[in-house]
């Protein structure tokens, strides 16, 4: 993945070495569920309007400064991004189609008047730091390393206009189960009061805003007992948009599969277009469209809707269970991961595993 970009970078390197949180008894890495734990590097660069990109150093993870007046901090000028590092069977380490992530991001950077990163650019700054951080991807089945690059405006400037300073860095968290009950279907909780994204705004984008956003109906979800929050459009508050972090797929009987389609409010999934690919491949047909929640409880009710699943890069592919809103409960299938869930679980966690062969190359090995 070098390439001419990261090598005009000249990454600076400092050493750090830290202990890991390893299981005395089996010299295990333990990994307590996600996000709570982090590798002891991280990649930093910054860019400035002046000097484009510069400053690259692969170097010990450290708190950051910022000014007071820093422009993230006053007007959200902030995205990121999120991908794993597997253990493969051999002992090398793999990634999972890096470069989608690396565009994802620079769209991201597009919608929030920030600059672009070269694609080879942010693939090295995650390289590097896989490669630095080795030791620290899990083995055990369902852990991974989660790789989070971001960017966000440094410059203190109180102004409303888009920043001339920014930094993107890259950190590492070694992850286990991103749900902490472990389920094997997630019960959710329909939002009727907030939506996540409107039209024109920035929902395809993955900045921290949205985030934010969903915290309250998130909040409320867990309140009441349910693992997730669905978002429903913010125009006519009918039609199923996605979960606050996972994108979602329909199953029916006659063997069709529906995923909402991308009007621009919802994140373009890696997982989600991943899927689509294999779930043809499987033979099915899968529609991109509008399932309104009306009818989503009409057809788990009938028996026309079979499974449901959300997916995404940290939850992997988990079955939907249980749907409540504030018009009553609903029940999918049997309430338990259906078979095309369990399938599409095993053969996309397979790939990224090494597990199975990769006939697409998304794949990277490091
Ligand atoms: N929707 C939202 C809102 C997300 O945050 C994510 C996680 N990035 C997804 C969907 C799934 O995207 P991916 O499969 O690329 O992880």
């Amino acid at each position: 993945m070098a390439s001419e970009a990261a090598a005009q970078m000249n990454f600076q390197t400092m050493e750090h070495p830290a202990p890991m949180p390893i299981d005395q008894r089996t010299q295990v890495l333990l990994t307590p569920g996600f996000g709570t734990q982090f590798t002891d590097h991280m990649v930093s660069i910054e860019w400035s309007d002046t000097r484009g990109w510069h400053n690259g150093v692969i170097g010990p993870r450290h708190p950051i400064q910022l000014d007071p007046a820093a422009a993230v901090l006053h007007y959200a000028q902030e995205i990121f991004e999120g991908l794993k590092a597997y253990r493969h069977p051999d002992g090398t380490a793999a990634l999972f189609r890096p470069e989608a992530n690396a565009k994802r991001f620079n769209d991201s950077a597009r919608r929030m008047a920030m600059p672009e990163l070269p694609e080879e650019m942010f693939l090295e700054a995650i390289r590097l730091l896989v490669e630095k951080d080795n030791g620290w991807i899990p083995e055990e089945e369902g852990s991974s390393l989660y790789l989070r690059p971001f960017m966000f405006a440094s410059e203190a400037f109180l102004g409303v206009r888009p920043a001339k300073r920014y930094k993107f860095l890259v950190i590492a968290s070694p992850a286990g189960n991103y749900f902490k009950s472990g389920a094997p279907a997630v019960s959710i909780w329909v939002s009727s009061d907030y939506t996540r994204a409107a039209p024109g705004g920035t929902g395809a984008a993955k900045c921290g805003g949205n985030y934010a956003a969903s915290l309250v109906p998130q909040a409320e979800a867990i309140e009441r007992g349910h693992d997730q929050v669905v978002f429903l459009d913010a125009a006519e508050r009918k039609w199923i948009e996605e979960l606050g972090g996972m994108n979602l797929f329909f199953v029916f009987d006659d063997g069709r599969v529906l995923t909402p389609a991308l009007t621009g409010t919802i994140l373009p999934g890696i997982t989600r277009n991943s899927l689509i690919t294999l779930l043809r491949e499987e033979g099915l047909t899968v529609e991109e469209g509008r399932y309104s929640l009306e009818q989503w409880r009409e057809d788990a009710t009938t028996g026309k809707l079979v499974e449901t699943f959300a997916c995404g890069t940290a939850a992997v592919v988990t079955a939907v269970g249980r749907v409540s809103g504030h018009d009553g409960e609903f029940t999918i299938g049997t309430g338990g991961p259906g078979q095309l869930t369990q399938k599409m679980k095993d053969r996309l966690t397979g790939i990224q595993r090494g597990l199975v062969a990769d006939s697409h190359g998304w794949v990277k090995k490091l």
